[in-house]
């Protein structure tokens, strides 16, 4: 065994093989995996196999895509078979919503360059004639589907890497993990200390333990799992070829053929999680007992949808755990808080997601940063908020949602409410329907009376658009004040911070009582951070960003942040407060201040410290509804004040609260982007426009270089702005852009602009291509709709409001 290595990779199921794998195929060499006993010894090898593409994440889904196509490659590097049986899939829809859910699924693989298509019931049937499609309107047939050895393709991977100098320390517990001054690791092992420079935590079933032994609790957890292997079915083995995968999600089950029969699994509603209190260390290669009873109701279901299998004997049943996150994504990616501490865990399709898992971990170590926008499994997309019962409650909501629909406007109740601000009740008393984000309980918006203080889930216009029409119109016309928890807040404080923050934004730092907007890039030029800079004193400065990326930028802050001369803290839930914005702010601001509010003395872009009602508070001039409008910042000990004052003041003003469905529609009539929605690390600043917040006249910043060659080579999409002709469903997100019938762009998000009364969209096209009013079409649920290129905001162009 070494004493040295570049890279531990701690667990020898198919993540950690997949990732020693792709170290290797990044040219790191000096890279070791060890494993508690042999390889597969987790949930891989009595996994059912089963790979797809389906993803609601654009990206995870391409994963997937990679995932599968790298098999091939592997069996030639290896010469290990990784039986595979590339034999399609078939998801079916028995609602009309599930329809409009794989129709908006088949619109995104158009541009991802995935050749889904949908099929209706007697194709459905040619194709697996085991289907009784009775009450099946369609489905989504994905000729990449299929399954494989899992112990195989495990061992493809450490073969390959083997080939290309790795090593592999089997039946070797790594014990315990202690910090060394540079930032290293001694892994102590059952057969002695190895020195990792890096450490990968690809533990499966005992990632938490391995999370543990560094100090964090990494929200994950598993879940008992079962399928029935058939005995053999005359339908399925007089079959001229192998049939088909079928998931029906309406009876939570998927199958595929085994041999001459049948392999069928279940996601059941009276799931278990399993290993509350951690997974013993000496849970080998066990399967848990059979549990007829908890999937009963779904065989019933079964029976129905697959008859064949009702006189099918059954040859053995599986009953395993597997490890799940939250949301259902994996965890990969630098643990925040850490030194050179990485997960690649909680991967719950080890088989569609191990090889992309593997190519990002390696491209994330190996060059600095992953080539596309992985947020959706990067481990930061949590912070500290995931205790462990909420994630173990989050999990086990996930596991029974795994075939559910995920609508875009949903919002899913389990482990709620977790996270509140001092005006919680305040909402409450006033018929708020809330949504969540980053655990933090936010008003979506507020119910009328008589009506029921939830959101229909839809792909289509919902019960919440009239009321959130109405709030639109209070702000543009009157005054609104909504609470501005959509953001995470970070003081920088020191002498060095102006320095430090010049260096790791792109845009030069403001003036005291001054506000810049600015983008934050990687060394690759990559968006990292959409931020408003308020410079509150000579030292002092208030960073505001979107508050799902909280954990995501204190990871980035703390890997630059240097020795000494700066400080940085996060203190969103200590800092909160509202904005005021519309036509009537600056009177209501007025009336409860005794400072100058008036233009003149507080412009468009200043930051002011001034009492407000009873209460000492930081107003930022700015807004992101594009219209006249103010951030008041207090702290969380003097929310209550704050609104009891402006509520009283804005009486005779027509203040009326808005919650997040009305400023999302507002920033929309400003062409205002959306950070993980125009904004990500999958784009530029010239692609997005944000390069007019870069400034390359000031000193050296992270990303410059990129960003200059950016502006010298022009990129090759941009994002606009359309109006769309829809009919009772607004764009999202990901719908393809056509342009005389040809694929020309995607949707990056949208939605209905009330105050303007038009469908907008924003989304990305080729520079040549824009022009005003120029005519497009954009796939909305299957159908095309006509659509605009407007080249200036639809509500006050010229900044008027905003600035006047
Ligand atoms: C019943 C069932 C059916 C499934 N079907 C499918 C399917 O069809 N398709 C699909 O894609 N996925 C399926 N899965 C999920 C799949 O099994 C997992 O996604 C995958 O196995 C996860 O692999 P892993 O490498 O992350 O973890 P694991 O397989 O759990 O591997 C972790 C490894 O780490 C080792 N280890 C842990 N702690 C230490 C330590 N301290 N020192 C050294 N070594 C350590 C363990 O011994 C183990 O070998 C199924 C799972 C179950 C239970």
């Amino acid at each position: 065994m070494k004493s040295h290595v570049g890279v531990a990779v701690i667990g020898g199921g198919v993540v950690g093989c997949s990732i020693l794998y792709h170290l290797t195929k990044f040219g790191w060499t000096d890279v070791v995996l060890i494993e508690r006993s042999e390889l597969t010894s987790g949930s891989t090898w009595h996994a059912a196999g089963g790979f797809h593409t389906l993803n609601a994440d654009t990206n995870m889904a391409a994963l997937q895509g990679y995932t599968i196509r790298l098999y091939e490659e592997l069996e030639a590097i290896s010469g290990q078979s990784c039986g595979l049986h590339h034999v399609g899939g078939l998801t079916i829809a028995t609602t009309p919503e599930r329809m409009d859910y794989l129709k908006t699924e088949r619109a995104k693989h158009r541009y991802m360059g995935l050749e889904t298509e949908i099929i209706g019931p007697e194709e459905i049937r040619k194709r697996s004639p085991i289907v009784n499609t009775e009450g099946v309107i369609g489905a989504l047939y994905d000729p990449l589907d299929g399954h494989l050895d899992p112990s195989g393709t495990t061992h493809a991977y450490a073969k390959a890497a083997r080939l290309q100098g790795a090593e592999i320390y089997l039946r070797n517990r790594v014990i315990e993990l202690k910090p060394r001054a540079d930032g290293s690791w001694d892994v102590v092992t059952e057969q002695g200390t190895i020195v990792a420079e890096y450490v990968v935590n690809a533990a499966g079933l005992w990632a938490r333990e391995v999370g543990e032994m560094a100090g964090v609790v990494l929200p994950a957890h598993p879940m008992e799992h079962q399928y029935l292997v058939t005995d053999d079915i005359p339908q399925v083995y007089e079959h001229e070829t192998e049939l088909p995968h079928v998931i029906d999600p309406g009876g939570e089950n998927y199958l595929r053929q085994e041999g001459r029969g049948l392999v069928i699994g279940f996601y059941e509603q009276a799931c278990d999680p399993w290993a509350v209190d951690g997974t013993a260390w000496d849970f080998g290669r066990d399967l848990l007992p059979d549990n007829l009873d908890r999937i009963g109701e779904s065989l019933e279901v079964a029976y129905t949808r697959y008859p064949c299998l009702e006189t099918a004997g059954v040859k053995r049943i599986i009953n395993g755990p597997f490890t799940f996150a939250p949301d259902g994504n994996p965890l990969v990616g630098p643990v925040p808080g850490l030194k050179n501490y990485w997960a690649a865990c909680a991967v719950m399709a080890g088989f569609s997601q191990g090889g992309g898992v593997g190519l990002t971990l390696a491209e994330w170590m190996v060059e600095g940063e992953p080539s596309r926008d992985v947020f959706a499994m990067d481990v930061a997309r949590f912070g500290d908020f995931c205790t462990k019962p909420y994630t173990r409650t989050k999990v086990t909501e996930n596991y029974q949602r795994r075939f559910a629909i995920s609508y875009p406007n949903e919002e899913l109740p389990a482990a709620r409410p977790l996270h509140t601000t001092p005006a919680y009740g305040i909402w409450q008393a006033q018929r708020a329907v809330f949504g969540a984000g980053y655990g933090l309980e936010q008003v979506n918006y507020f119910a009328p009376d008589g009506e029921e203080l939830f959101e229909t889930p839809s792909f289509r216009r919902s019960n919440a658009f009239d009321p959130t029409g109405e709030e639109c119109r209070a702000v543009r016309t009157a005054v609104g004040i909504n609470e501005i928890h959509n953001f995470g807040k970070y003081e920088v404080t020191g002498t060095d911070a102006e320095t430090w923050l010049s260096r790791i934004m792109a845009n030069r730092m403001p003036q005291e009582g001054r506000i810049v907007l600015t983008p934050m890039l990687s060394p690759k030029g990559r968006l990292l951070g959409d931020f408003t800079v308020a410079k509150l004193g000579p030292e002092r400065f208030q960073l505001t960003a979107s508050s799902v990326a909280q954990a995501y930028h204190m990871r980035w802050f703390e890997a630059h942040l240097p020795e000494a001369g700066v400080a940085i803290r996060n203190i969103s839930l200590d800092r909160v407060g509202f904005q005021i914005a519309g036509p009537k702010a600056r009177e209501l601001l007025q009336r409860v201040t005794r400072s100058d509010v008036s233009n003149e003395a507080f412009r468009f872009l200043s930051a002011r410290q001034i009492e407000v009602g009873l209460v000492p508070a930081i107003v930022c001039r700015i807004t992101y509804t594009g219209d006249l409008g103010y951030e008041i910042y207090v702290a969380a000990r003097h929310q209550v004040a704050l609104y009891e004052a402006l509520s009283e003041a804005g009486r005779d003003l027509d203040l009326r609260p808005f919650g997040m469905r009305a400023m999302m529609s507002l920033r929309l009539e400003k062409s205002f982007g959306a950070w993980m929605r125009e904004f990500k690390p999958d784009y530029t600043p010239a692609e997005t426009g944000l390069d007019r917040f870069v400034s390359f006249k000031k000193n050296d910043f992270i990303g410059r270089d990129a960003a200059l060659a950016e502006k010298e080579n022009p990129p090759t999409r941009r994002l606009c702005t359309f109006v769309v002709d829809a009919a009772d469903a607004d764009v999202w997100a990901d719908e393809p852009i056509w342009k005389d019938g040809e694929l020309v762009g995607f949707v990056t998000s949208g939605g209905y602009a009330h105050y303007v009364e038009k469908s907008v969209a924003l989304g990305f096209v080729p520079p040549g291509m824009i022009e005003d009013g120029a005519a497009f079409e954009i796939e909305i649920l299957g159908d095309m709709r006509a659509a605009r290129l407007i080249t200036e905001p639809l509500f006050d162009p010229q900044g008027e409001r905003m600035r006047g």
